[in-house]
Formats: structure tokens, sequence, C-alpha cells
């Protein structure tokens, strides 16, 4: 049995290119120019002031958005060369998977789609990043955006989920009803795997509970942490711990590794035009990894993200949002000129939603404070 899927790799010289041509470049590929764009992107930069779980300031060493990317990249590029994919498209994949992020983690996804909604309209933040990339960020004298391989556009218009044809007119140009390549399809889960671990090891840190907790909630994770003890019994606590962490992450990363490798087996694909063409994605995580997956989540969820100190936290900046997008709706000329000069052309409450959006934590407490003083 082929262990490495070389066959079902998406060949760079099979891209269907960028929306302005450009000429090659003489070492670098075109998913590796891709990826350094995004790096050199403002948007990218602007993650490391933005939420994952846990406000900045609760403490120095939780992750934030940026350093989960920088998991993310790692753990996509591990299983990426370990089933033979294109590890540039997939790293580039992942670099960008949350740049259309909103300040304030899912509570700020939320109360824009909230907002957007009274308009008839959505927020969601895979388009958002589309948006970024196309054309927020301005950086080239040659062409608007990014000018990103259609590939990598694709990924994140599918990063989450996949569409049909109509569903969504901006969507349309992604081939839809198709999956997207296997480099695309694994981000998903490799993002899944980077905070579900994460957030562990975030909140043992917070002292939202105990070791032990986690062991009762998570079976798989229990077997890891009995290895662990009786391997370090003299190691203190919060290693044994992170021991038992680390052999999770493997335990999940290996578990996206086989999963794939016997979906795609299964499924008698050859190449990636029969992965476009298959009726499901065929990324997943084994039986085993899978319900390890699902305990942590409903365990973070229980322990975690309806905590007292994370929900107070989503209840301030809900408001703060909703605050902000009414000041500037009440006076649209409070928005930045840049804004301000398509106000004929884009309906206000999409500027003002774009423009809070693109804003850092920090850089939306610091306007809702003015607002307030103003
Ligand atoms: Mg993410």
């Amino acid at each position: 049995m082929n262990p490495r899927l070389g066959g079902l790799r998406f060949p760079v010289e099979h891209s269907r290119g960028r929306r302005y041509p450009e000429p090659p470049h003489p070492y670098r590929n075109a998913f590796q120019r891709d990826r350094d764009r995004i790096v050199h992107a403002r948007a990218f930069r602007r993650l490391e002031d933005k939420t994952q779980v846990f406000g900045a300031g609760t403490s120095d060493h939780f992750r934030n958005r940026l350093t989960h990317t920088i998991e993310v990249a790692q753990i996509a590029r591990t299983v990426a060369a370990a089933l033979g994919l294109d590890e540039d498209l997939t790293e580039a994949l992942a670099l960008a998977h949350d740049i259309g992020h909103p300040p304030f983690a899912h509570a700020g996804e939320e109360e824009l789609d909230r907002q957007m909604s009274r308009f008839g309209e959505r927020f969601d933040h895979n388009l958002h990043a589309l948006r970024i990339v196309e054309s927020f960020e301005q950086r080239y004298a040659g062409f608007p955006g990014l000018n990103l391989t259609f590939e990598v556009r694709e990924g994140i218009a599918k990063h989450s989920r996949d569409f049909g044809p109509g569903e969504d007119p901006v969507l349309d140009e992604y081939l839809p009803g198709l999956r997207p390549p296997l480099e695309a399809q694994i981000i998903d889960l490799a993002d899944e795997i980077a905070y579900n671990t994460a957030d562990l090891d975030d909140g043992r840190s917070a002292r939202f509970f105990e070791v032990e907790e986690v062991a009762r909630a998570v079976p798989e994770f229990a077997a890891l942490r009995d290895a662990a003890d009786e391997r370090f019994p003299n190691a203190p606590v919060r290693i044994r711990f992170n021991e038992a962490l680390r052999a999770l992450i493997d335990m999940l990363v290996t578990g996206l590794i086989e999963g794939t490798r016997e979906a795609a087996i299964a499924a008698g694909v050859r190449d990636y035009e029969d992965v476009r063409r298959y009726p499901e994605r065929l990324a997943r995580l084994t039986a085993p990894a899978a319900s390890a997956t699902s305990a942590l989540k409903c365990f973070l969820r229980e322990r975690v993200y309806t905590s007292k100190p994370v929900a107070a936290e989503r209840v301030t900046s809900t408001a703060m949002i909703a605050g902000l997008f009414a000041w500037y709706l009440d006076s649209p000329e409070r928005l930045p000129e840049t804004y301000r000069e398509q106000a004929g052309r884009v309906p206000v409450h999409r500027l003002i939603c774009d423009y809070i959006a693109g804003m850092t934590d920090g850089y939306l407490r610091r306007t809702w404070e003015q607002a307030q003083r103003a």
C-alpha cells in the first residue's frame, strides 16, 4: 500500500494562476511567493493583537491569533509532508486561515454578523479574508490586493465548508460543487487540532481545571497522562501534563495523517482531479482521534469557553463592537477617509463592518474609549 499520497499532490505548475499575470520568479514558485506575500501583509501582522480565546493582558504565555496561526502552519506542514502533498500551498493556506478574523475572537465575529443581519447581510470571516487578499491590502503598484494564485484564494473561500453553484455570486468563480485539493482540506482539521490542544494548555495554565478533570472527561488523554506519569514519576505535575499534551498533539496529528490516507485509498482517488470530483472531503481523522477530539471539545466548551471569566469578556467585547458600530452608523463621516470615499459605491453598514473587522483588539478598545469621550 502506498505509504505516501504523492499522486494526490496539487502540482504547482497546474495552478490556474493569478488574476493579474506576473512573470515567474527565478527561484520561488507561485505558492512560495503567495506564502511570502501573506507573511508581509498588514492583516497578517495584526493577528498579533487579536484574541484567540484568552484576551491580551491575561497572561504573557497564552496564544494570540498569530502564535495560533504559526502552530496551525507547523501541524499542517507536517501532515502535508507525511502525505506527500505540496507543503508550500499548505503553508500559505495555514498562514492565511485566520487573517479575516475580526477582533475579539468568536464574540467579535458573532456580533458583526448580528449587526449585518439587521441589513439583510452576513459577516463571515472566510469571505472577509478573501476581500482582504483581493482588495484591502494595498501594497503593490501593479494590482490591488496580494494577487494570490487561484488555489490559495479557493482554499481561503473553502476553508471550513464547500458550496454549490449560485450560493453566493462572490464564490461562483471558485469551482462551486467541487472539493478543494487535499492541501486545502487538511487546514481546517490542523486548525482544530491546534486550538483544541492549545486551549487545553492555556486553560490549565489559567487554572480553569485540574489535570485529573481532563483525564476523567477525555479517556484518550487519560491513557497518555498515565503513560507520562509512569515514565516520569518524579517530574513536576506541570511537566507531566506537558508530556501528555505533546503526546496528545502527536496522536491527533497522526490521526489526521492516517485518517486522510485511509480515506483516499478507500475512495480510490488517483490524483487531485479525482479529489476535486469526489462527493465529500477526504481529509479526516481516524476514529480514535475523532473521538478524542469530540470529548476534548465538549470539555473545553464546558470548562473554558462558557466559563465565567471568558463569558464576562465576551459580554464586554460584544458591547464595545455594538457600540462602535452604532457610533459610526450615527455619523459615517467619523470613518477614515479611505472608507468615506467609497460611501457612494458601498453601503455604509458594509464599510463600517469592514473597518471594524480589520481592527486589532487594542485598536478597537482605544477607538471605543475615544468614541465615549467625544
Ligand atoms: Mg484558526
